[in-house]
């Protein structure tokens, strides 16, 4: 029996496996993939304060060496299942059952995908779902933002103080932002609002994006736009376990969806 087992190996996790070390409860990490979560994929990190520049990987080995210096079990295992019996926690695993007194589910967000031609294949070379990992990457060039939310105006905002044009592409007539975002974004004179527009393609040129092919869903006109950068969004999914999707739901975040029961969400 554990004090506390902790779901899912990324920053948020092994953050809090130092934490629970330090305050010597009996801690055990499960992580179903690679520890060191999503982060691990990304080439550069630059908005990590103590690291100028260093690489998701290496980054996320220190988190993992950290923890495991203040003595963190960490194991490979997916947790499927979550269920109370008399206040011991029962975590059903792809490597058989474990019992703890407590839980903290780190299993992490995904941003939604729009699922066009050319997104998948270029995420990383000029797609993105991160304006502050990313935005810098773009300076004085010409970005699109999709979406209409609160995340994609603000991300708008920010990126047109970084980029020379910024597109945004929204499938409605009005935005549903806050109106003092919209204000702002309205105001800053190299963002170019397409309303009623749809992304239909990302276009890739030696392996980077070149052009964002969108349509006027009025006319049904389309057309491609030069850009270096494509910046998604429109959603969120938190990736959910099961029995526990419920009593959380109070703290989730406005944009976010949540993965149904089957975990039928990307
Ligand atoms: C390509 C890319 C680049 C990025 N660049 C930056 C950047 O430069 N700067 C920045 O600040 N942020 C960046 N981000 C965002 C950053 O990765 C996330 O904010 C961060 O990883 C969130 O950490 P987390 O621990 O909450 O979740 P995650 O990193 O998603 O970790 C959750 C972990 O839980 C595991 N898990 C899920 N379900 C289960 C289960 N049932 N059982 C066991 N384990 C489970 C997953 O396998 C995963 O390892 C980037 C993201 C991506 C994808």
């Amino acid at each position: 029996m554990y004090d506390l087992i902790i779901v899912g190996g990324g920053p948020a996790g092994l953050t809090a496996g130092i934490y629970a070390q330090r305050a010597r409860l009996k801690t055990l990490l499960l992580e179903r993939e690679f520890v060191g979560g999503q982060i691990a994929l990304s080439d550069v990190i630059e908005n990590y304060p103590g690291f100028p520049s260093i690489s998701g990987a290496a980054l996320m080995e220190q988190f993992e060496a950290h923890a495991k210096k203040f003595g963190l079990e960490i194991r490979l295992a997916g947790v499927v299942d979550i269920s109370d019996e008399a206040g011991v926690k029962a975590l059903k695993t792809t490597e058989g059952e474990l019992k703890a007194r407590a839980v903290i589910i780190a299993t992490g967000a995904k941003p939604r995908r729009l699922g066009v031609p050319g997104e998948k294949e270029l995420t990383g070379k000029g797609v993105s779902y991160c304006a502050t990992c990313d935005g810098p990457f773009f300076r004085n060039q010409r970005v699109m933002v999709v979406g209409g939310g609160d995340t994609a105006v603000k991300e708008a905002v920010y990126l047109s103080r970084l980029a020379s044009t910024v597109y945004v592409v929204h499938r409605r007539d009005k935005f549903r932002a806050e109106k003092l975002l919209q204000e702002k974004m309205e105001a800053s004179a190299n963002v170019v609002l397409l309303r009623s527009h749809v992304l239909k393609e990302i276009k890739g040129e030696g392996g980077v994006v070149k052009k964002a092919a969108v349509e006027d869903i009025k006319t049904g006109a389309v057309r491609d736009i030069e850009v270096e950068g494509v910046f998604v969004f429109v959603g969120i999914w938190r990736r959910a376990l099961p029995a526990y999707s419920r009593p959380v739901t109070a703290a989730r975040p406005r944009s976010c969806r949540w993965l149904p029961p089957s975990g039928t969400g990307p």
